[in-house]
């Protein structure tokens, strides 16, 4: 398989070449050059994500070194469970939870997947790669987990300073050993800004190699259609009926990842798009007029983005808007909103949702009530939950009026001691704290 920047079709690279690189050359977002044609009933035998994962990504890195060693590495990532949870009183619908992996959200599948290829990539190369990471949410910690005390790798986590809940900022600073925890006194975007400096600075370059592994990389894409494949698969074979998804989207990763699995035959409806009031996408298929825009901060933070970067890789798949707006539509949901529907779903289900969660089933809910009630609305519908609500406390637990019980991964993380350093939104600063010896 190659794959293609966004920008230049002509430009393509192996599976390896271009998760190393994050970024085509040209700027550009790798993208498949070509679509393998998965057979849902070969997939239907594996019953292990692990097992369905080597199976379903196979062609993606086929004539690859790395490819005997896909089974090794999907072993690896997919080492804890999606499962796809009926809700009692709605029996057509379920909740995909992507939270049990050790950092609480579906971003350890991409993470995981991601540290396991590089780790192997890169056995034969002494010199220590650094990772760069620019985080306001779960990234951070999904990526310091799955490289923390990986030999030749070290990890730069940077975070806004007092702009992330004390609960996330635990999960940033729990590491030691090879990661490092930058407090940057700035935005997310001030933090943005120092990791695309330091991919340009000849002193930092000559320090150490660099590389990232924020959310266009394709090492955290590919793996994310897996769980969207075991869930239709399930559906499919409980009800013979195809899927359809409500995804809470920012930088429309996860999304991607589902249409890719509906691009490869796995039996997938209706893809919606849940976003909060970050509604660069809802209104742009629903206006036509492309307006990135800053962001503005909400409940759902992980989902603040208002220039989400995968637009490109959605819109060189889908060039005219009709076509975009057959494949997915969107909706946005204000903070209001989402405080209602976390109570509600607590009253009505039983369900503690974090934000973003409650996005996807307040818009899940708004399809139905358009339908005329869930009895009416077509086909078999999946709410995808994206955190689990306990790295949300300060948000959901006045809203529910009682404690949420903390998985033990996320206890055992939240015990630890933390530590990190703090620099100015400044190039000079954050040479310093990554030259500085490790604590
Ligand atoms: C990152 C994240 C999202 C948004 O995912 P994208 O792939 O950026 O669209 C949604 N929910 C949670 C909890 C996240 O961490």
């Amino acid at each position: 398989m190659r794959y293609a920047s966004t920008r230049d079709p002509a430009g393509t690279a192996g599976f390896g070449e271009a998760l190393q690189r994050g970024l085509a050359p040209d700027g550009g977002l790798y993208v498949p050059t070509s679509w393998p044609h998965a057979q849902p009933e070969d997939l239907a035998q594996d019953r292990s994500l692990a097992r369905l994962a080597t199976r379903l990504l196979a062609p993606f890195v086929a004539g690859e070194p790395i490819a005997g060693e896909l089974e090794a590495i999907t072993d690896e990532a997919f080492s804890f469970p999606a499962p796809l949870v009926p809700l009692d009183s709605g029996p057509k619908l379920s909740i995909l939870e992507l939270f049990h992996g050790p950092t609480a959200a579906f971003k350890d599948f991409g993470a995981r997947f991601l540290a396991a290829t590089f780790g192997r990539l890169r056995r034969s190369n002494p010199q220590p790669l650094t990772i760069l990471v620019a985080t306001s949410g779960d990234t951070g910690g999904a990526v310091a987990a799955a490289f923390h005390g990986r030999a030749h790798f070290e990890v730069g986590v940077l975070f806004p300073k007092g702009l992330v809940s004390p609960t996330q900022e635990r999960q940033l600073t729990c590491w030691g050993g090879n990661v490092r925890s930058i407090a940057v006194h700035g935005t997310f975007d001030d933090c943005q800004r120092l990791v695309k400096q330091a991919f340009t600075d000849s002193t930092l370059r000559e320090q150490a190699e660099l590389s990232s592994a924020n959310s266009i990389n394709l090492g955290r894409l590919l793996p994310q259609m897996v769980y969207y494949a075991a869930a239709s698969l399930q559906i499919h074979r409980q009800h013979g009926e195809r899927a359809s998804f409500v995804i809470p989207s920012g930088n429309l990763g996860n999304a991607l990842a589902c249409i890719w699995a509906r691009q490869v035959g796995l039996p997938i409806e209706r893809i919606v798009l849940a976003h909060n009031a970050n509604r660069t996408v809802t209104d742009y298929l629903q206006g036509g007029e492309w307006r990135p825009r800053p962001s503005v901060a909400t409940l759902a933070s992980a989902m603040d983005v208002g220039n989400p970067s995968n637009m490109e890789r959605l819109r060189a798949m889908f060039p005219d808007l009709d076509g975009l707006r057959t494949a997915v539509t969107a909706d946005s949901v204000e903070d209001v909103d989402i405080r209602r529907r976390i109570r509600l779903g607590f009253e009505q289900y039983g369900q503690i949702w974090c934000p973003h969660t409650a996005t996807a089933a307040e818009v899940y809910h708004r399809l139905a009530a358009r339908a005329g009630g869930a009895d009416r609305l077509p086909g078999r519908w999946v709410v995808v939950a994206t955190a689990h609500p306990a790295k949300f406390p300060e948000i959901v637990e006045p809203l529910i009026g009682r404690v949420i019980p903390v998985p033990d991964a996320l206890a055992r993380l939240l015990a630890r001691p933390t530590a990190c350093t703090e620099i100015a939104a400044d190039l000079a600063e954050l040479r310093a704290a990554l030259s500085r010896r490790r604590v």
